[in-house]
């Protein structure tokens, strides 16, 4: 399977500015492995700092033909049964789960998630497959008989064409299965434009669906960046894109897509708050604040990274809680099974985040745990951070204002629920948050005057299964339509309603000018 990713250096072409001796990256087009152009840039494993790929960035000519083909396999594509595309779902969920080790250790080594973790994320995407072959039963539609004298009328729901898929680093198999499944499920083709940091696991996901059954063209995948995505953006032939990464370029994306008359959803980033009440199991709060601030290094849209304490009790216990679990957590390569926290994705990111610990410190939060200095053995060039912790954190500082997208947690103090909440209602990102009580009355308040699309109640990572849908609100959502689930069918489904009917034989009506109703 690997010889389809990576092209044989003898196969690019000699116009291409591919760094010496390091296997190059394609796109998958028409169900096949194509070289396309003239730019390229390394993909890095975040826990060696080496350089160890080359990507090729697919221009415009490359892209317009990574359209052509899913716009060519789209007429037969939209005939074929739905039951036969739900086949195609059903084989690739066995595909899957028979590679999954393949797929885990390309996350583990473009991405440096931890092997627990990347199997996490796996098998949320095959969740989504599976859901997307159960799509005969979604697609049924709406019937009513006798909406008139002889007239029956319904509902069905019809594709849209070319649809196209942006994606981000931080889930590189899992996000774009949010996407193209259900997309090609409901009759539609595609264009995936993965991330650039971490592009073979969705390479290798494609390869698998023509294996089990996909046509060649109904999936395609380019590789590339800006280039790549604005062509998508502007091509009338595209009708709808999907895209999932930071807050500017979703806005960026619903603009320009809307502009160009598409259907457009686009899901942003995120500050998401837990809260803890004073009547909280606090031992089990930490231990979910744990994994929910500090799981995959703090790279995941649903992270805890504000903890809101309501009473300085409540605030003391929790952070001599997380204290004392920082200090077992184990960081490292996500090669070793034993690891709790791989490294950032990259070196600039990794910077950045360090940038972020020293303005709190500016800023005047109380940095109770500092994990710049941890160092993995083995590992100097890798970009590991250790867990950071802050307390005192204010609501005008930056860091608590801008998302870091990394392994630092802040704690709040606040005194009262309704305090806590004005703090969530006033960020500008709505994705997730949770709170942590034992009181139903407060939970069931929380959740339901909350500006947060995901809410959990003593659940940290409240991300919806794959037969709900995933979406944000405020600045984390641009767009109506949430991700996946039966806001997928909706998405990436026009409909159309037909009124039918048959007079009876020998029945003469005359001409009716007043308009058609049922008195
Ligand atoms: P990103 O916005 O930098 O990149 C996402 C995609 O957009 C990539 O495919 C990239 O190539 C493309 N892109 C980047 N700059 C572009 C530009 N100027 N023009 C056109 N396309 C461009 O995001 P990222 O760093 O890969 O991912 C992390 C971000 O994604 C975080 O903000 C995180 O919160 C967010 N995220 C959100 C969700 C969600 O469901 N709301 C899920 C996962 C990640």
């Amino acid at each position: 399977m690997e010889s389809l990713i990576f092209i044989p250096r003898t196969a690019v072409s000699k116009t291409m500015t591919t760094p010496q001796n390091l296997p190059s990256i394609g796109h998958w087009i028409d169900g096949k492995t194509v070289n396309g152009g003239t730019r390229s840039q390394e993909v890095w494993n975040p826990a060696t700092g080496a350089a160890e790929k080359s990507l090729q960035l697919a221009d415009r000519e490359t892209v317009n033909m990574a359209i052509a083909s899913a716009e060519k396999a789209y007429p037969a594509w939209r005939a074929t049964a739905p039951l036969k595309r739900a086949r195609v779902m059903s084989n690739l969920k066995v595909l899957l789960e028979k590679n999954a080790e393949k797929i885990t250790s390309l996350l583990t080594a473009e991405h440096g998630k931890v092997a627990g973790d990347a199997m996490g994320e796996l098998q949320r995407g095959i969740e989504n497959v599976e859901y997307a072959s159960y799509v005969t039963e979604l697609l049924k539609g709406e019937y009513a008989r006798n909406v008139g004298p002889n007239i029956d009328s319904w509902s069905e729901l019809q594709p849209l064409g070319v649809c196209a898929g942006i994606t981000p680093f931080n889930f590189p198999v899992m996000v774009p299965m949010w996407m193209w499944p259900m997309a090609v499920a409901c009759g539609n083709t595609f264009v995936l434009k993965p991330s650039e940091r971490d592009p073979s696991s969705a390479l290798l996901v494609s390869q698998l669906a023509l294996e089990a059954g996909l046509p060649p063209g109904v999936l395609n995948v380019v590789n590339g960046d800006k280039e790549a995505v604005d062509t998508l953006l502007d091509d009338a032939r595209v009708h709808a894109v999907s895209f999932v990464g930071s807050t500017a370029i979703a806005e960026y994306i619903y603009s320009r897509g809307c502009a160009k008359g598409k259907r457009v959803q686009a899901l942003g980033g995120a500050k998401n708050h837990a809260v803890v009440m004073p009547d909280a199991d606090i031992e089990n709060a930490v231990t979910a604040l744990m994994g929910a601030a500090y799981g995959s290094c703090g790279e995941r849209c649903m992270a805890i990274p504000i903890v809101v304490c309501v009473g300085d009790a409540t605030a003391d216990a929790v952070v001599a809680g997380l204290k004392t679990e920082i200090a077992k957590m184990k960081v490292g390569p996500g090669t070793d099974a034993k690891n709790d926290m791989g490294p950032l994705i990259t070196k600039p990111h990794f910077e950045k985040v360090r940038g972020y610990v020293e303005q709190g410190v500016k800023e005047g939060a109380t940095l109770v745990v500092d994990g710049r200095g941890v160092k993995v053995p083995g590992h100097e060039n890798g970009y590991f951070m250790g867990a950071c912790l802050f307390d005192n954190v204010k609501s005008n500082m930056v860091t608590y204002k801008e998302e870091i997208f990394g392994p630092v947690l802040g704690v709040m103090r606040v005194k009262t629920l309704e305090e806590a909440m004005k703090l969530i209602n006033d960020h500008e990102y709505g994705n997730g948050t949770c709170i942590f009580t034992r009181d139903g009355e407060a939970a069931r308040y929380f959740s339901d005057h909350i500006l947060v699309g995901m809410v959990g109640v003593n659940v940290p990572l409240p991300v919806p299964v794959a037969y709900h849908s995933f979406g944000g609100w405020k600045r984390s959502l641009f767009g109506d339509l949430h991700a996946y689930g039966p806001d997928a069918v909706r998405f990436y489904t026009k409909r159309k309603t037909i009124t039918q009917r048959w007079p009876s034989a020998g029945v003469r009506e005359g001409a009716m000018f007043s308009f058609p109703s049922t008195k």
